[in-house]
């Protein structure tokens, strides 16, 4: 099994494994969302946003959402309520399976594409075609795109690649970045908590020498995404800030997979 800890997601065999994958029979017979969400939070738009009743996050409310298969018709409704850009839409059904996710990137793309499809890490997977884009107002700016491929690659392929990235894009390519010295003091790093490249440079110049102490200066990941977007990119500053190696940089402290249960569970 990966380490989600330092992954950020279960893979495909791992969501079959814990039973959290619509069956192969369903998934052949239409749209069906798959819901890859695997933190005990506080969180269930996904249970309300449902109107057909296939959703079921319950009482309490850190309960991981449960799908009746049965009852899901894959409108994708759930796509775009769900804060955490966990759920997608996978079919089967046809010679070529389809996938629909969350994209709140610009520029979108536009049916007929073709397209560089990602898997969770994001890494490329395949070429595909757009099949549609849906940025209906109702979505609140959470655009939902479909595009097709092999269907042995639909329980991998997530999402696509950013579009018209020009190679200067220095956004694009600040995971690669080791020198962080030319890199603009006001760009967003932590885009929950909006801390910038200057903030964390502060940090460090105060004193903070792991992730977590500029976590606990700036509140760099520790907005809504829990670091899944910045943290990678903290550690990158905070190497070329103080020349500590990568295996040097202590991680931050993950937020565990457990949640608060009443006193009288111990009463026994
Ligand atoms: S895809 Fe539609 S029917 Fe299926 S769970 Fe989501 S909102 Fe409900
Ligand atoms: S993160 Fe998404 S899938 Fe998980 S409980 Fe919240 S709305 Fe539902």
């Amino acid at each position: 099994m990966s380490d989600i800890t330092k992954t950020g997601f279960l893979n495909s065999a791992e969501l079959k494994e814990a039973g959290r994958y619509p069956s192969e029979e369903r998934l052949e017979k239409g749209p069906v969302a798959v819901i890859e969400c695997c933190q005990n939070i506080p969180c269930n738009p996904c249970e309300t946003a449902c109107k057909y009743g296939a959703i079921t996050v319950g009482d309490p409310i850190t309960n991981l959402p449960i799908l009746d298969e049965s009852k899901c018709i894959g409108c994708g409704v759930c796509i775009t309520k769900c804060p955490g850009l966990a759920i997608f839409v996978v079919d089967k059904s046809k010679e070529m399976a389809r996938v629909s996710f969350p994209f709140e990137y610009l520029p979108l793309p536009e049916k007929g594409d073709t397209v560089k499809a990602v898997d969770r890490a994001g890494q490329y997977v395949c070429d595909a075609k757009v099949i549609r884009v849906n940025n209906a107002a109702a979505n609140d700016c959470t655009p939902v795109v479909t595009i097709e491929v092999p269907k042995e690659l639909g329980d991998d392929v997530r999402s696509i690649r950013r579009l018209n990235l020009p190679e200067e894009d220095r956004e694009a390519r600040l995971l690669e970045i080791d020198d962080w010295s030319a890199v603009p003091d006001d760009l967003i790093v932590c885009r929950c908590e909006e801390v910038t490249v200057g903030e964390i440079k502060k940090a460090i110049a105060e004193g903070a020498r792991t992730v977590e102490g500029i976590k606990k200066r700036t509140r760099a990941g520790m907005g809504l995404c829990q670091g899944r977007t910045c943290v990678k990119l903290v550690s990158r500053i905070l190497g070329s800030e103080t020349g500590l190696k990568p295996d040097e940089i202590k991680p931050d402290t993950v937020r565990m997979p457990i949640k608060p249960v009443a006193f009288g569970v111990y009463k026994e």
